[in-house]
């Protein structure tokens, strides 16, 4: 069997591995540069491989290709492959078959990476055998070929999901669902939430589904589709008989019949939005049998992942955080939601068709002055310049961030929420929330 692997990254690396492994002749090709270390790894493998082409003929004859999820389905290459019927998959489709492990899926348009991180976290410290992956880390395929475990927390994106025939996951999770990536799904808002629900596609009676019942998308495609999964709901503003929620200061959890209660005080998240990710992560380690003291201790000490609501410094009394994984609207509500003291607001790069509206009663309440980083910034001088005493644009973030300075008195915080992607200004959103901590550290 041919197995061709489009894409040199680290999931299409990981499947070559596992596919080696399992027999497979294999092939990679990138259309881009492939990352030395990945072709060591290919030619101590023995694996065959070209970079910046696709070869039409090495590529045409496999008789099953994985497409790396950041290959549009709509780029040449693919469209030949399907129209010749060769199945793509994704690299999720192709590794689940080789373990017997339980696997979490963890999707959502926010919250993904934190709710996958503390899930592991709850697992892990419980001492279970569990693997971390998908979008974070090592790839599932190659964690399944070289060191397979008990169970897998896996952050899934809609792309990985659309690439799936027979996978499922045994706890699946959706975090969330706001417009996102719609330019991968035809400008339609149904066909990115349809992506998001593959996740439980084929699951049966004996798998679950824990999900945002706040949420509309899901609330609706709740309503006018069916899933096999047990549900289990969880909300900030219902009491549920079956699910989790918030209560007087409380998280709640009720699962067949097993109570869970904690003080939301003693979680260390916080924010409204990592509330929600605290129950869904708590759910999982309900159904995973995790005994109460652990999942208590679990919660109290996970600080959250960098770039996500990070306190930086505090600096003559203002605390500087650091946001920067906000790009997109919905991210960036629930930060300035979880602002408590006057602040002033660094936001702004690559709008992907924000409404901002969403925004302003936050923005009325609670932010002082915005500084614009972004190379046009004109739709947020439009929706907030009437709205704020004080913005001004800047274009590189030492100047952000000693402006944001300037403009703080003791007792305010400087939030990098950019609702943007970073591709004007900065490498990526990693870049972006280290400069700026850098930034913070020179002042
Ligand atoms: P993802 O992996 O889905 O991008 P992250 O956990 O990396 O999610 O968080 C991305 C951004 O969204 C961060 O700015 C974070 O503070 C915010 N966020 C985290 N959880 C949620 C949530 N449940 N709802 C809305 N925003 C969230």
């Amino acid at each position: 069997m041919r197995l061709v692997i489009l894409g040199g990254g680290e999931s299409g690396i990981g499947t070559a591995i596992l596919g080696k492994k399992k027999g497979f002749d294999v092939f990679v090709s990138d259309f881009g540069k492939i990352k030395e270390n990945y072709k060591e790894v290919l030619i101590i493998n023995e694996i065959a491989w070209e970079e910046e082409k696709h070869t039409e003929d090495l590529i045409l004859n496999g008789d099953l290709v994985m497409k790396s999820p950041g290959i549009p389905e709509k780029s040449p290459i693919v469209k030949k492959l399907l129209e010749k019927g060769i199945p793509v998959l994704s690299e999720i489709e192709f590794a689940a078959p080789y373990t017997n492990a339980t696997i979490i899926g963890i999707t959502g348009s926010n919250g993904k990476t934190t709710t996958t991180m503390l899930a592991y976290h709850l697992l892990k410290s419980a001492g279970l055998n569990v693997g971390l992956g998908g979008n974070i880390g090592k790839s599932f395929a190659w964690q399944v070929a070289d060191n397979d475990y008990d169970s897998y927390v896996l952050e899934l994106s809609s792309f990985q999901l659309d690439g799936i025939v027979n996978f499922k996951p045994h706890i699946a999770i959706i975090t969330n669902i706001s417009p996102d990536h719609l330019d991968r799904y035809d400008y339609k808002y149904e066909n990115y939430i349809d992506s998001k629900f593959r996740i439980t596609m084929n699951q049966t009676e004996d798998d679950y589904l824990i999900y945002d019942a706040d949420d509309e998308a899901i609330a609706e495609w709740l309503k006018t589709h069916t899933t096999k999964a047990k549900l289990i709901p969880f909300s900030l503003t219902k009491t549920l008989s079956e699910g989790a929620y918030i209560k007087n200061n409380k998280m709640e959890i009720s699962i067949n019949q097993e109570e869970f209660t904690m003080d939301t005080e003693h979680i260390a998240l916080e924010g409204k939005h990592n509330m929600k990710n605290a129950m869904a992560a708590t759910s999982v380690a309900k159904l995973m049998q995790i005994r109460k003291l652990t999942i208590r201790e679990s919660l109290s000490n996970f600080q959250g992942v960098e770039h996500r609501l990070e306190k930086v410094l505090k600096i003559q009394n203002v605390q500087y955080i650091n946001d920067s994984k906000a790009t997109n609207v919905n991210a960036t509500f629930f930060a300035l939601d979880s602002m408590n003291t006057p602040t002033v607001w660094i936001v702004g790069g690559v709008d992907k068709g924000n409404d901002y509206n969403e925004l302003m009663s936050l923005v009325r309440e609670k932010v002082k002055a915005i500084i614009c980083l972004g190379v046009d910034n004109k739709k947020i001088i439009d929706a907030f310049g009437n709205v704020v005493d004080m913005m001004v644009e800047v274009d590189n973030m030492n100047d952000a961030v000693r402006m944001a300075q300037r403009l703080t008195e003791k007792g305010d915080t400087v939030l990098l929420s950019p609702a943007c992607a970073s591709f004007d200004l900065f490498e990526n959103y990693e870049d972006r929330g280290n400069q700026f901590k850098q930034a913070v550290k020179n002042l």
